[in-house]
């Protein structure tokens, strides 16, 4: 059976990537990058253990309650999730959308992987080198790749400057997610 290692499900945000998505924070990352600005998802330790069926409902769900667009898969690591590109397939059969954040470069990726999702932002954190001017992206090695044409006429998400955006969302956890504001 396929497992998902999770940390955190936000099941609608709209600072996550392009218009309204589920957001998926996976447990574990081997990188540990200086900085990251999530140091509490490099250990891998059993989190909140998920099987596909069930994540797969979450997201229906949310589809059904928020009409959501899409999901974001961010980190920790997404793609050591094994059985991640069978998740994103039966993602986009409902007609959603999936951008990926990835610590690894895009020639490192899997093609199955690659071929599930629409959109990749790549590579880890790089303390010495911010990105203060593309929303939600870390630092200027990291690339915004058009998998599909899915969000290609949307990018504009990530380039127009906007004033920096942190959500807080009250449900079971408390969760705040967004631009790093400092
Ligand atoms: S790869 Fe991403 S999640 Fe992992 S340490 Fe680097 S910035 Fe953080």
């Amino acid at each position: 059976m396929i497992k998902f290692n999770i940390a955190l499900i936000n099941q609608c945000t709209e600072t996550e990537g392009v218009f309204k998505r589920l957001a998926i924070w996976f447990q574990g990352c081997e990188k540990q990058c200086a900085g990251c600005c999530n140091p509490e998802l490099f250990p891998f330790v059993p989190a909140n253990i998920v099987s596909l069926g069930n994540l797969l409902e979450i997201i229906t769900n949310a589809k059904q309650k928020f009409d959501i667009e899409g999901v974001t898969y961010l980190g920790g690591e997404p793609t050591l999730q094994h059985g991640l590109a069978k998740l994103s397939k039966e993602i986009q059969s409902y007609g959603l959308g999936v951008i990926l954040f990835t610590g690894k470069q895009y020639e490192e990726l899997p093609q199955e992987l690659i071929g599930s999702v629409d959109l990749i932002i790549d590579g880890g954190f790089e303390k010495d080198n911010p990105d203060n001017e593309r929303n939600l992206i870390g630092s200027k090695n990291q690339r915004i790749i058009c998998v599909t044409d899915r969000y290609r006429d949307s990018l504009d998400w990530f380039y127009v400057p906007r004033p920096k955006r942190e959500e807080i969302n009250v449900t079971e956890n408390l969760v705040i997610t967004g631009d790093v504001i400092i």
